[in-house]
């Protein structure tokens, strides 16, 4: 390929919206715009990448750090939208949303009898629990859903202290909405002060985290406005039609596997078992592989292998012996961006640079007097004189 048939177009700052360096470098870079088009040089690296991706350790040849389980795999990354859960130890990795931790129920005590009792204005968890004076694991949490496909109510009930993910809820009874203070009231419970204590199971469906047959004597609403019971016990007061891991992680939490402290990073997908998101990789490749300059591609995934480039000379077409050389590389199946313009030295070492093909060959008037060609290795500082009739086997 030919540098002016790309069109490509460095630039000489770094768009102001870049939130991650990585995009920064491929927007000067010229391998997409700063609105986040992927031009003709990206693409080139798609097309790779594309190739590439039926190796089962494709992600391995990216050279960079990934997140993976069997279904899909992430790249961590501040701006990342995606939130994931993962084990250092035993690199347990999942979707916040969906990920398993060790749960530790309470010790265990004896059941007590259920009490009714007084609490004005205890609305919320926080509330009940500083009115009552006991911790908020000791409280079952209420929330009421309407599941879309029938109109069913589905009361959930999980400890106090730990946060529902919906996700979860959706993947064990199907697509809900939260329910309206009337569908509440309907059911026979009160907002604010709901339990499933008393509910008529024909109206509604409870479905319960798996930790709450764990833990005894919890307080849990009263299902009248202004009262809460004290020493509710799953399966003596009430019956739960399902039972589920409801939770959602956090970190610190214990990992499901090996124990160990949870992490929780912000990704970006890089694939599912269904497709590769070849924009994300993109993205992951260049935040791993830069310097000062540019970037610093692995082979497996640089636009082209070579960059060749000639500097115009007084006495020798140097643009003509590059365009030989051209001939010869692509010929070998080496594929290269040949730098055709005619530009001063500078310009052309600093796309160069920018752009971060593995290596760069410098066809110029003083070495090709000798037989010779400069060549450069990006990721190296110093550049070495090689024969003409060497250059490929130097390359492969
Ligand atoms: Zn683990």
């Amino acid at each position: 390929m030919k540098y002016q048939n790309l069109h490509i177009q460095t630039q000489r700052e770094f768009p102001n919206n870049a939130r991650t360096p990585g995009f920064g470098w491929l927007v000067r870079a010229g391998y997409m715009t700063r609105e986040n088009e992927i031009l003709p040089l990206g693409q080139q690296v798609i097309e790779r990448l594309k190739n590439l991706s039926a190796d089962p350790s494709y992600f391995s040849l990216l050279t960079f750090p990934f997140f993976h389980n069997d279904h899909e795999t992430f790249f961590a990354i501040p701006t990342g939208s995606t939130e994931i859960i993962h084990c250092e130890s035993c690199k347990y990795t999942e979707r916040l949303e969906l990920a398993q931790f060790k749960k530790i129920p309470f010790s265990q005590e004896s059941q007590l009898p259920v009490e009714k009792v007084l609490t004005p204005d205890c609305n919320t968890i926080e509330s009940l629990a500083n009115f009552l004076n006991i911790p908020k694991e000791k409280i079952a949490k209420a929330l009421m859903y309407t599941r879309l496909s029938d109109g069913q109510l589905v009361f959930v009930v999980v400890r106090g202290d730990m946060t529902m993910s919906e996700a979860k809820l959706k993947n064990t009874v199907g697509e809900v909405r939260m329910a309206t203070a009337e569908e509440i009231t309907n059911a026979g419970a009160a907002a604010g002060y709901a339990s499933p204590v008393g509910l008529n199971a024909k109206r509604v469906l409870i479905v319960i985290d798996d930790l709450i047959p764990q833990s005894p004597n919890l307080a849990a609403g009263a299902n009248e406005t202004g009262y809460h019971l004290l020493n509710t016990n799953c399966g003596r007061d009430y019956s739960p039609e399902i039972i589920a891991d409801l939770i959602q992680s956090k970190a610190g939490d214990s990992c499901v596997n090996c124990g160990s402290p949870l992490s929780i990073h912000s990704a970006i997908s890089l694939a599912t078992r269904r497709e590769f998101n070849f924009g994300n990789i993109l993205l992951a490749l260049a935040e791993t592989h830069h310097d000062d300059k540019g970037l610093t591609f692995p082979k497996s995934a640089a636009p082209f292998d070579v960059y060749l480039m000639h500097i115009p000379g007084k006495q020798l077409d140097t643009c003509t012996r590059a365009e030989e050389i051209y001939g010869q590389l692509q010929a070998a199946g080496i594929s290269v961006l040949f730098d055709d313009r005619d530009e001063r030295a500078g310009v052309k070492f600093n796309d160069a640079d920018l752009i971060g093909c593995p290596v760069r060959v410098t066809v110029g008037e003083k070495a090709l007097q000798n037989g010779m060609v400069e060549l450069k290795p990006r990721k190296e500082k110093e550049n070495k004189l090689v024969a003409l009739e060497k250059i490929i086997e130097e390359i492969l």
